[in-house]
């Protein structure tokens, strides 16, 4: 996808409906900053509000991620490369987000292993060896419910009974044993338990 092109034409459309950036951001409910990004081909607008954002524009989404207005004969064809580039995308973002949850766990890890051996073997009270634990604790009790959220919507779980993918709910991570990525939980397709791997792709 091309983020420039799509920046220009997002321009052109709102131009064309006679809307400044801030009236088209205060009907899409964001900063008139964020359109100016958009505009800029500095970022792309957020699936969330793609829909709401063509239809001020009088678009359709396959013409937003096209760049231009899609003729109706390839229609078909450019929907489905976008649906492609846009899944592979997420698949990038997804595995950088497992990446980071690998780093700031291992980091967590090292501070709390660190104040734990400070606490050990330097010379000190006993309510300053306490409090060298605890501070030492904090990194990872902040970090704790982001890794978990990573865990529940970077890529899918696959059922091992049927083969179900799926982004399974942050109650069902929480409450789940797990041996690395691979967690033991219940599939809402086919109902039953299992150890299920996580994946990068749906399909
Ligand atoms: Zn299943």
């Amino acid at each position: 996808m091309d983020q420039e092109k799509i920046g220009k034409f997002i321009a052109e459309r709102r131009k064309l409906q006679t809307l400044t950036q801030m009236q088209l951001a205060e009907r899409l409910g964001v900063s008139d900053r964020a359109v100016s990004k958009w505009e800029r081909g500095k970022c792309m607008p957020d699936v969330s509000i793609m829909q709401e954002l063509c239809r001020e524009l009088g678009i359709s989404v396959n013409d937003l991620l096209c760049g231009e207005v899609v003729s109706v004969e390839n229609y078909n064809e450019k929907m489905e490369k976008n649906l492609m580039e846009m899944a592979e995308q997420k698949e990038r973002a997804d595995k950088m987000l497992l990446l980071l949850e690998i780093f700031v766990g291992v980091l967590c890890t090292v501070i709390l292993v660190a104040a734990s051996l400070v606490a050990s073997y330097v010379q000190m009270e006993e309510w300053q060896r306490v409090l060298v634990v605890v501070v030492g604790m904090i990194p990872l009790l902040i970090a704790f419910p982001f890794l978990l959220k990573i865990e529940q919507t970077a890529g899918y779980y696959q059922c091992s009974a049927c083969g179900h993918k799926y982004v399974p709910t942050f109650k069902a991570i929480n409450l789940s044993m797990h041996m690395g990525r691979t967690r033991y939980m219940r599939c809402p397709n086919c109902g039953k338990k299992s150890w299920q791997k996580k994946v990068l792709r749906r399909d």
